[in-house]
């Protein structure tokens, strides 16, 4: 930091507010501008793309300096924000017309990834959560909040895995943290591009304590006053519509780690990064942006518990059979706005007239949603129904203040109405009775002087004037008016009546204004006492926009609702299908495939050859799996699943498409979390698992976590694998079970039938492409034998490092041909014709050792086709 001494007084100030926050870009405001100084300049210049100049360029050492125009400040904050730093607004706190020397200033908010509440990049269906963390002896407490809802959830946490999970799963962008937490850990919030903020004390805020009343956990509370701290700190505005902490336990929940969801592409696709293609995609009809937050907080933690599964299901169930109702609700949700957003501006101080008409329109919805709700009458809506409250109190209040058609800003009037306070309309009246007298008088002067074009005009600083054109001056009676402005073409008068009619006017509108912007605030502030009963419509609204979602998508795509018990392990899945993939190839194409397992099946080997659905099947799987615990229907013909408490998935490396991070050791380690965490009542999907190393190692490796499973952890598991080999353990595993994927030929064409059948895949299927594919009679038969030969004698080398065709044929001509005696054989290696030596020589004659398996192939190709020009 330059030395502060030889500063001039403003730099000083600078400095002294800057020392608050070395971490985050000062907007230092000047006039109509944010000025930045120094390191904050060339930085913002080199972001922002802004132009970079100096204070003082005379002086030894120049200021280096930028600035963007305060109207235009926001789409620069987002960009800064965006890229993950933090902005300190700080503004002039006195007026400077009133102040004799340097105006006080202060900052007033400081702006972070984690508390960003508007600007573009807000998306309406995501929330933007800001985490705390503590740590002491006996484990973590971490709590979250999204600034813009007032959600605000804490809870205990065991290990460091479990708090990255939680950070991934509500991809926060900003952590606070208390004191003592591990380097280790806050390396690893960096590296997922998390902003670290510190906050160590823990000021004891009275009027926020409430909010943490209900937390008996000493770790959950702790991260919530820390998170509270912070964001007092930081906001520096009211935090009224903080909702008080709601402890939750993440083993209540479906558990899946970051690369599982990930993997199974719940809301963000694996190659695009978008909600295009994934679950979420499909099961979002909401029509609220609520609905839509609340419809991917269900999909990030399905349910575990029986009875909630089911009361979710009863409501999906009761909305799917009462067609009509339901496009009815449908048609009054789209008019509702973000409810939990509009409440949060209207604590936050943000909210303008448009909020609250808003709001107003949202909460008109209530009465018919309810009456629609209540006729369908199934018992389930009782609780829900008691939170659809109109809050009359609130609309009303909006009905009666607030103008039909207010504009955004709230220091200009006309946000009020007419009628709501006295004194408004009498300064209305006012401004009402001096525009008319002004038009009387335009009417008379016209009169009086004969200039039918004269006329009464404003502007801002001249006031009401009288204006002439030049060509009408010769018609004005002498010293009727008092000269004020010559223009080009006309000239511009005044009357000491019209003045002070012009005071009046002025006075009038300016106090009016400032009595409207009054008013409306005293409107903003009793809407605020009730905000605790908006926040429960808006949370029984997001949670019916969900489930008539759900509603809506069963019924689309014809799902069926599942039968789930806890502690069951019979799985029956009978014709499951895809539902993404089904949406995007179409119902018709898409081939269903049942998953049967009883209680005494734990493992589903699967087989079959690249692109025949062993993938897709798979996660058919683990997606009906949480469509069903977060209470959808599935895409089955009928569905008997075990309520799974967790998921793991893991995908061999070279499948592995997240940008060819994944080596073998990473796989593997992620194996090992299956292993290590799973229970009996865990689903495990390992997909051609041990692929990224040497075969044998593969294989040996797969067989051995097959066993494991299969002894010790007795979790559900779908296994698939191009190791044909494995398939044999059919016969020692009683829990294991083979399956693999059909093919047949279609007009000289293999075609998948992506039907899963029962059994091992036919291994000399590749022989059978090659001859669809029209390959030559004998080489075929040539790779039969050689297969044969493989079969009985596998050679290590064989799969080894060493070329394999090489082997194979060095295999087949010692071992095997002196053993075979097909007929068809005979004119290869029976009695001999000229070709036929030709061929012998030409055989004997080839290096093997120099050849790679390509090379290998041609020769074998020409020989024969010597052999069949005969
Ligand atoms: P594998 O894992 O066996 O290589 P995938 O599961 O990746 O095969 O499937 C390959 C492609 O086949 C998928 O992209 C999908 O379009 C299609 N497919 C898979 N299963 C089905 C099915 N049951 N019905 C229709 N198309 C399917
Ligand atoms: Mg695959």
């Amino acid at each position: 930091m330059p030395q502060k001494t030889k500063h001039t007084p403003m730099m000083v100030q600078y400095f002294g507010i800057k020392e608050q926050y070395p971490d985050a870009f000062l907007f230092y405001r000047l006039g109509d501008f944010y000025e930045m100084f120094y390191d904050d300049a060339e930085k913002a210049a080199q972001i922002l793309e802004l132009t970079l100049t100096c204070r003082n360029k005379n002086a030894d050492d120049p200021i280096p300096m930028c600035g963007v125009p305060h109207h235009s400040a926001q789409g620069y904050i987002d960009i800064l924000i965006e890229k993950g730093y933090k902005v300190a607004i700080c503004e002039q706190v006195e007026d400077p017309k009133l102040t004799k020397g340097m105006v006080k200033r202060e900052v007033v908010q400081l702006i972070t990834p984690g508390t960003k509440v508007d600007g573009k990049e807000v998306a309406a269906k995501e929330n933007n959560y800001l985490t705390a963390l503590i740590v002491e002896e006996t484990g973590f407490g971490f709590a979250y909040t999204d600034l813009s809802t007032g959600e605000l959830k804490a809870s205990r946490l065991q290990d460091e895995e479990s708090v990255l999970n939680e950070c991934s799963s509500l991809q926060t962008k900003e952590i606070v943290l208390g004191s003592g937490i591990p380097d280790a850990l806050t390396q690893q919030f960096e590296t997922r591009h998390i902003l670290v903020s510190e906050q160590i004390e823990i000021d004891q805020n009275a009027e926020l304590s409430y909010l943490t009343a209900d937390l008996t956990d000493s770790l959950a509370k702790k991260a919530t006053l820390v998170l509270l701290a912070y964001l007092d700190r930081t906001q520096k505005r009211s935090l009224g519509h903080i909702q008080p902490a709601i402890a939750y336990e993440p083993s209540h929940f479906l558990k899946m780690d970051y690369y599982s969801k990930y993997n199974l592409e719940l809301s963000r696709s694996i190659r695009t990064g978008e909600k295009q293609g994934t679950l979420l995609w499909l099961l979002d009809e909401t029509n609220t942006a609520m609905g839509g937050r609340l419809l991917k907080q269900w999909l990030d933690r399905p349910l575990i518990q029986e009875r909630l599964i089911q009361e979710r299901q009863d409501r999906v169930e009761s909305l799917l059979t009462a067609y009509f109702e339901r496009m009815d609700i449908k048609d009054y949700l789209k008019k509702v706005y973000d409810l939990e957003r509009l409440v949060g501006r209207v604590s936050l101080g943000s909210a303008n007239g448009r909020d609250l008409l808003q709001l107003k329109q949202s909460l008109d919805q209530m009465p018919y949603i309810h009456a629609i709700l209540s006729g369908i009458d199934e018992g389930q809506w009782q609780s829900l129904l008691a939170d659809l409250d109109p809050v009359a109190e609130v609309s009303d209040l909006i009905g009666r203040a607030i103008h039909e058609e207010a504009p955004l800003s709230i220091t200009e009037g006309q946000v009020i109405r007419d009628g709501y306070h006295e004194r408004l309309d009498q300064y209305r009246e006012a401004m009402h009775n001096g525009k008319q007298w002004l038009a009387e008088l335009e009417a008379k002067e016209r009169e009086i002087t004969g200039i039918k074009n004269l006329k009464i005009k404003f502007n801002r600083v001249f006031g009401y004037f009288i204006e002439v054109t030049k060509s009408n001056i010769g018609a004005l009676p002498e010293g009727r008016y008092e000269r004020k402005q010559t223009l080009a073409n006309a000239e511009r008068y005044v009357t000491p009546e019209l003045k002070e009619k012009e005071a009046l006017l002025l006075e009038a509108e300016e106090k009016s204004q400032d009595l409207e912007y009054e008013l409306f605030i005293g409107v903003r502030d009793q809407i605020k006492e009730q905000i605790q009963t908006l926040q429960r419509v808006a949370k029984a609204v997001a949670s019916l926009d969900v489930l008539q979602s759900f509603a809506s998508v069963s019924e689309r795509y014809h799902y069926v609702r599942p039968e789930l018990t806890k502690g069951s392990h019979r799985l029956e899945l009978i014709e499951g299908r895809h539902p993404v993939v089904e949406k995007v190839v179409g119902a018709k194409e898409y081939v269903p495939n049942s998953v049967l397992m009883d209680p005494e099946t734990d493992i589903l080997l699967i087989t079959g050859p690249n692109m025949s659905g062993k993938s897709t099947y798979m996660r058919q799987l683990a997606l009906i799996v949480v469509m069903a615990q977060m209470g959808c229907f599935v895409p089955a013909e009928a569905a008997i699943l075990p309520i799974f408490d967790q998921i793991f998935t893991r995908i061999g490396a070279s499948d592995d498409l997240i940008s060819g991070q994944s080596t073998f050791m990473v796989e593997m380690m992620e194996a090992n979390q299956a292993l290590q965490y799973a229970t009996p009542d865990s689903l495990i999907l390992f997909d051609e698992l041990g692929r990224g190393t040497a075969t044998y190692d593969g294989m040996a490796l797969a067989q051995a976590i097959i066993e494991h499973i299969h002894e010790y952890v007795k979790a559900k598991t779908l296994f698939s694998t191009h190791y044909h080999e494995i398939t044999a353990l059919e016969t020692t595993l009683s829990g294991l079970k083979n399956t693999h994927v059909g093919a047949v030929e279609q007009d000289g064409e293999v075609v998948f039938l992506h039907k899963m059948m029962d059994g091992a895949a036919d291994k000399s299927y590749g022989i059978h492409v090659a001859k669809l594919a029209g390959l030559p009679d004998e080489l075929l038969k040539r790779a039969t034998l050689i297969l044969a030969s493989l079969e009985d004698n596998p050679v290590k080398t064989v799969f080894g490092e060493e070329p394999l065709l090489k082997e194979m044929l060095a295999v087949a001509e010692t071992e095997i041909a002196p053993t075979l005696a097909e007929p068809d054989q005979l004119s290869l290696f029976g009695e001999t014709s000229a070709q036929d030596n030709q061929v012998l020589a030409k055989l004997k004659e080839v290096n093997l050792m120099t050849m790679t398996p390509m090379e290998a192939m041609t020769v074998l190709y020409d020989l024969q086709m010597t052999l069949t020009k005969e």
